[in-house]
């Protein structure tokens, strides 16, 4: 349950040029069984759980929008795309926040993510919707093989030797059972909106990754529900600009750190 970073080293340390591995075939089902759990969840709390129907909208819809962000703009554009330079302690809550409704570490979404681009609408892309539909873009052990090469392993190195990068990939199923567990008993009634909203966001990132079967429908309302992902075909044209971000280029530029001169 806790060996992640072994499987992502060892092409580096065995291998020279590509290798042919599904990234991740425990984590896949790790990610899987925590979906699952939480759309599980959901329907029972929306099923027999009292449910507070002005505070529960409400409350869901409002983290599911956080969560949008941080999928979106933190993880996303800051830390796969490096969009732009945040604060570190804006950053890692933010991540973290993405993982706990993703139910995957940055580092694996990275990979995921950038042989998305890499490979796009070809069965090397990992959630390539043209071949494994919608439930197949939903959940990772539905996705395809993607060849890691080890440039990319060197590219993201630095992460590996991030004491949070680290402690994420070495305790990930742990963290996040301690994380819901711990919101259960700090507050049950948040802890039931918290897993809505997560239901929701869930749901919203199986669109996203389906779009390039739509044929990338644009507008600034699929950004709403996305966090930002209304236009992408630009963000396939141009991956280190965030000027596609719209309608939410502003808060980029809120979170973004000034470059030193
Ligand atoms: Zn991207």
């Amino acid at each position: 349950m806790s060996m992640n970073l072994n499987l992502l080293k060892k092409p580096l340390l065995t291998k020279r040029g590509l290798n042919n591995v599904k990234l991740a075939g425990r984590e896949a089902w790790e990610s899987t069984v925590f979906q699952l759990t939480i759309y599980t969840l959901a329907i029972c709390f929306l099923l027999f759980y009292p449910v507070n129907y002005i505070l529960a909208p409400f409350t869901s819809i409002s983290v599911s929008l956080v969560m949008g962000f941080a999928i979106g703009i933190f993880l996303h554009r800051g830390f796969v795309h490096k969009q732009f330079q945040t604060y570190s302690w804006l950053q890692k809550p933010a991540l973290f926040i993405a993982s706990m409704v993703m139910f995957t570490t940055s580092i694996r979404w990275s990979f995921a993510h950038m042989y998305h681009h890499k490979f796009v609408d070809t069965d090397q892309d990992p959630h390539n919707p043209m071949s494994i539909g919608l439930i197949g873009s939903a959940f990772p052990i539905f996705w395809n093989k993607f060849p890691v090469s080890m440039r990319d392993m060197l590219r993201l190195k630095g992460h590996f030797k991030d004491p949070y990068h680290k402690f994420m990939e070495k305790y990930f199923a742990f963290v996040v059972v301690g994380f819901y567990s711990l919101l259960a008993l700090i507050s049950f009634e948040f802890f039931v909106y918290f897993v809505l909203g997560c239901a929701l966001t869930n749901i919203f990132v199986a669109m996203v990754n389906q779009l390039h079967a739509w044929g990338n429908p644009e507008g600034v309302w699929w950004s709403l529900i996305s966090g930002g992902e209304g236009f992408h075909n630009k963000h396939h044209e141009n991956m280190r600009d965030y000027k596609d971000g719209s309608p939410f280029i502003w808060f980029i530029e809120m979170v973004k750190k000034n470059e030193r001169r």
